[in-house]
């Protein structure tokens, strides 16, 4: 028996420091608004179709939820290697 693997974003929660995985999503976009946005990104060139490269768009949730303490959190997402983007909580409020 074997199972199939899929591509998944990890995130550790702030809260109690359970391991959460998120699973990628493939956009579900019109094709040449796909293609307009990949030649933008840099992914492909303008001359390549997206078939071509084998390459599809994914998206991934603004919020997620610890499956452990259910706490909610709005995400970032880096691709650089400087680590993850710091948030921060301590502003001070002048309410
Ligand atoms: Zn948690």
């Amino acid at each position: 028996m074997s199972v199939e693997l899929e591509r998944a974003y990890v995130w550790d929660c702030p809260h109690c420091g359970q391991e959460n995985f998120q699973r990628q999503v493939s956009a579900q976009l019109e094709p040449d608004v796909a293609h307009e946005l990949a030649v933008a990104a840099g992914v492909i060139e303008e001359w390549q179709s997206m078939e071509e490269v084998g390459c599809s768009l994914l998206t991934y949730p603004d919020v997620v939820y610890c499956k452990r303490c259910e706490k909610q959190f709005s995400t970032t997402f880096s691709m650089s290697e400087d680590g993850p983007i710091e948030e921060d909580d301590d502003e001070d409020d002048d309410l």
